[in-house]
């Protein structure tokens, strides 16, 4: 069907810019430019023959230089040219004369197979449209722009005849070949099946040679201008068939990828909606584009989080499921939000991740310890044995350490200390005034508004499942109506249970089994037992004075400077101030106040230093400095005349000036700024002193969440009909308490003279009122006993109690003292009071050997075994009113 074209040696040259027109495509161009309408005129139009011209592609001279290119000054080629599949027609633009142009070394030369000449009006142009078809490469041996159109002179590059029967025997061409036709079958096919058209383009495979069929292939391709050139350049027929046979390859992956995407929609077209349709459009683009950190595809990096989870298998089919859920919710529906909220909590949870646990050193774990507390010698100690238990038998049930403690004794930061030196996480789930169990477990999905519980949220925070969490005051936990907490933590804290901790909103277990846990309560006994059976509990007593001072210099006042960026440079606290906020502005069992107040005064230090620095800084580094110098010279110059000033070069910068200033001053921490900065001392010896002045009012110890604690005990008498008035917040167990004391004191009336024997009554026209001070406070407890009686006492014999003594004590109707718990607290407390002497009940002499040796070197302990004995030591001088001897 294609004859071989005999090429003339010397041919006209039509430019096609960035363009290159492969032999067998056929194109329309339309010719404007005085240079390509001379040529088509002279070389097609008036030609008896059938004429040829070259097309040569020109490379733009902001292109890339391709090597062998022909460099010449700029052609004029303002030609419009186009594909004749394609109406529209592509603006070949012309550029400056001037402008170097790069010429390509090949070419092929076309014939036309349309012409058609037209004038233009008014101008009387003449322009040409011609259709041409791209017969066979040729090679440029030499170019000539010189005339109005540029010629040149040619060789055929295309095979000779002979040739080409010669590579039609070669194996490799022929299995080229066949693989060619076979991938441009497997496209016609494709596209006759998509165009529904019959099998015409077929035929062309059986009739065309194989190598014009790669060309004519290509050729219909939209493919890039250097890929155009390279197949232009492909001479070697198995090089250019090859290079077609990819050309084809890549079409048809094109073409299925398309179908692809349009199945994929079309399969999940349930609804008719248009946003859906396009939704679901982009989605299938994406994916196969590989278009994978895109953010607005938010439902899919959902998906792309969840399956990085390492949810276990269960949970990963549960969430599975969600995820269909969402995927058919629109987003505006109602509910899409929570389950994608839910979705990101799966997907966020801790399922495997952990931190890796380090290899436990128990000799720097100690080391640790002993660097971040000071004393707690007994606490750390069981501390390190927990670690060694852990170390020696990882997966060891150890039981969980509840730490019990005033606040500010070091149980938080004890905990975090366990995590530092096993290498976790430390997470605390601050259980205080939780009374819901939902606090715990989380709400049921169906709640609006519904979260998880602080377990989980807490472990989707530190996003690790095996931190050690502390869960912080487990005994202010209460139950009420709406659950109880408790049994929700015995689940958590039981290694049985906790493999598969349920939380309602999770609603899926979770295994809890790898995080530590710790716990810390003020006081014991409110836990309920159960819990804390599961616990083993940790006492932290409260610290003396001394240890104080030696916790506030070594570590918070490191701390607290450190905090506010200030070094001993700036401010110094020196010992004695830091025992006068001990003693006159805290008096807790903690530190966690006295590391406030300490904040404090580092605060004001901070703006005194910040302030003097500005100072410092504005200072103008010029500014007249009056130096004895400077003064003698102006006063040598007389008055009046011009001062020749001097300045003196400051040769340091603001830095240097401030260093220089913390040098010379830092800030020293006395008395007077205590008093400006924490206000005047809210505790001082005195007292206890100044409130037992009167008769009737004792000192009493007691515990507290707060640790131990001076408890004040006044009694009065008014006129009256004999009622016993009780306040101060009490209890049951201390009303029935002060009971027990007026029978008891009215029993032995006589006895202890208080009365005489028709007057025994003692509430005879009086009535009796007893007050516990610190009147918003709730108190309950037996140990008033004791204190109670020695106030009544005090109060009907007129006398006086001790005010350097303090006690405790449980007493029976029958006047036996009986011993109470928190000795050690109590202790310590009246230790802090500055009292000098403790009456304690016989029986708790054993609780003493947990007292600090300085605390009870400083007191005088003084051991009750029945009430007369209280009565003794209470009062200045013995029991002034000796009971009868029971000889
Ligand atoms: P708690 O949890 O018992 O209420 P924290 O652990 O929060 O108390 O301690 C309060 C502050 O006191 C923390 O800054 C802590 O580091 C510090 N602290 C407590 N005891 C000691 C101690 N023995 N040595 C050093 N610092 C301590």
């Amino acid at each position: 069907m294609v004859e071989p074209v005999e090429l003339p040696t010397r041919i006209g040259i039509l430019p096609f810019r960035n363009k290159v027109l492969l032999p067998g495509a056929i194109i329309r161009i339309q010719c404007t430019s005085p240079s390509s309408v001379k040529l088509v005129e002279q070389e097609l139009w008036q030609r008896e023959e059938k004429g040829l011209i070259g097309i040569l592609p020109v490379r733009d001279a902001a292109e890339a230089m391709a090597v062998g290119d022909m460099v010449t000054q700029g052609a004029d080629s303002g030609d419009k040219v186009s594909k004749n599949q394609s109406s529209e027609s592509n603006k070949v633009e012309g550029k400056s004369q001037l402008e170097p142009l790069h010429w390509h070394t090949r070419g092929v030369a076309a014939r036309a197979l349309h012409l058609s000449r037209g004038v233009e009006k008014p101008s009387g142009r003449v322009t040409y449209i011609v259709v041409l078809e791209g017969l066979s490469r040729f090679s440029v041996q030499e170019l000539n722009t010189r005339g109005t159109y540029t010629t040149a002179r040619i060789s055929p590059i295309d095979m000779t005849k002979s040739e080409m029967e010669q590579i039609e025997q070669d194996a490799d061409y022929i299995a080229l070949s066949r693989q060619f036709k076979q991938t441009a079958m497997e496209l016609i096919t494709v596209l006759e099946q998509k165009q529904k058209t019959g099998g015409r383009t077929k035929v062309l495979l059986e009739t065309v040679p194989v190598h014009k069929l790669a060309d004519i292939f290509v050729a219909s391709f939209e493919i890039s201008f250097e890929e155009q050139l390279s197949m232009l350049d492909s001479v070697d027929l198995k090089v250019r068939l090859s290079k077609a046979t990819e050309l084809v390859e890549r079409h048809l992956q094109s073409i299925r990828v398309a179908e692809k995407i349009t199945q994929k929609v079309e399969g999940q077209l349930s609804k008719s909606q248009k946003e859906y349709l396009l939704r679901q459009q982009m989605r299938a683009i994406k994916e196969e584009l590989g278009d994978n950190d895109d953010e607005d595809d938010d439902v899919a990096a959902l998906e792309r989080k969840m399956q990085d989870a390492g949810m276990p298998p269960n949970i990963w089919k549960h969430a599975q499921r969600e995820l269909r859920r969402l995927k058919k919710m629109q987003p505006q529906q109602p509910g899409y939000n929570s389950s994608r909220v839910y979705l990101e909590l799966l997907a966020d949870l801790p399922w495997q991740t952990t931190s890796e646990e380090v290899e436990l050193d128990l000799k720097a774990a100690k080391e640790r310890l002993d660097s971040d507390h000071y004393g707690l010698v007994k606490v750390k100690q069981r501390i390190i044995e927990y670690l060694a238990v852990r170390k020696l038998k990882p997966d060891a049930r150890s039981p969980v350490l509840c730490f019990v403690g005033p606040p500010g004794v070091g149980k938080t930061s004890l905990a975090s200390s366990i995590a530092a030196a096993l290498g976790r996480k430390f997470i605390r789930i601050s259980l205080g005034g939780v009374k819901d169990e939902a606090d715990i477990r989380g709400h049921r999905r169906t709640y609006i508004g519904s979260m998880p519980g602080r377990l989980i949220d807490g472990l989707k925070k530190v996003a690790v499942c095996n931190p050690v969490m502390l869960l912080d005051e487990i005994d202010k936990t209460g139950s009420d109506v709406r659950g109880d907490p408790a049994s929700a933590l015995l689940e958590v804290l039981d290694p049985e249970q906790n493999k598969t901790f349920s939380d309602h909103y999770l609603n899926v277990p979770f295994d809890l089994s790898k995080v530590i846990f710790v716990a810390t309560a003020n006081r014991a006994q409110p836990i309920p037992p159960p819990l804390l059976d599961r616990m083993e509990v940790i006492e932290l007593p409260g610290y003396t004075s001394e240890e104080k001072l030696r916790i506030a210099m070594r570590h918070l006042i490191p701390r607290v400077l450190n905090q506010h960026g200030l070094n001993s440079d700036f401010l110094q606290f020196p010992e004695a101030m830091v025992k006068l906020v001990i003693e006159r502005y805290t008096r807790e069992a903690g530190v966690r106040n006295l590391e406030r107040k300490l904040a404090a005064l580092a605060r004001a230090a901070a703006v005194a230093v910040a302030e003097q620095e500005q100072e410092h800084n504005s200072l103008p580094l010029n500014h007249p400095i009056s130096s004895p110098l400077l003064e003698s010279r102006i006063s040598a110059e007389g008055g009046g005349g011009v001062v020749e000033m001097e300045v003196i070069p400051m040769d340091v910068n603001n830095h240097e000036i401030s260093n220089v200033f913390r040098i010379m001053s830092p800030l020293i921490v006395n008395e007077e700024m205590l008093e400006k900065v924490l206000g005047p001392p809210k505790f001082d010896d005195k007292e206890a002193a100044e409130r037992v002045v009167t008769p009737g009012v004792s000192v009493g110890l007691v515990w507290t969440a707060f640790g131990g604690e001076v408890q004040f005990v006044e009694a009065t008498a008014t006129p009256g009909k004999g009622d016993l008035h009780l306040t101060g917040q009490l209890g049951d167990v201390i009303k029935e308490s002060a009971q027990i004391a007026l029978t008891w004191v009215r029993a032995r009336a006589s006895e202890l003279n208080l009365a005489t024997a028709e007057e025994s009554n003692l509430l005879e026209g009086r009535d009796v009122h007893i007050h516990f001070p610190a009147g918003a406070v709730p108190k309950d407890g037996p140990s008033a006993g004791v204190t109670l009686v020695t106030s009544l006492v005090s109060l009907f014999s007129r006398r006086r109690v001790r005010s350097d003594t303090a006690m405790t004590g449980e007493m029976t109707l029958r006047g036996l003292v009986l011993p109470v718990g928190g000795i050690k607290d109590k202790v310590l407390a009246a230790h802090r009071y500055g009292l000098k002497r403790v009456i304690l009940p016989e029986r708790n002499l054993k609780d003493l050997a947990e007292v600090p040796s300085a605390v009870l070197a400083s007191l005088e302990i003084l051991l009750a075994k029945r009430m007369e004995d209280v009565l003794e030591q209470a009062f200045e001088g013995g029991c002034p009113m000796k009971p009868h001897s029971k000889l």
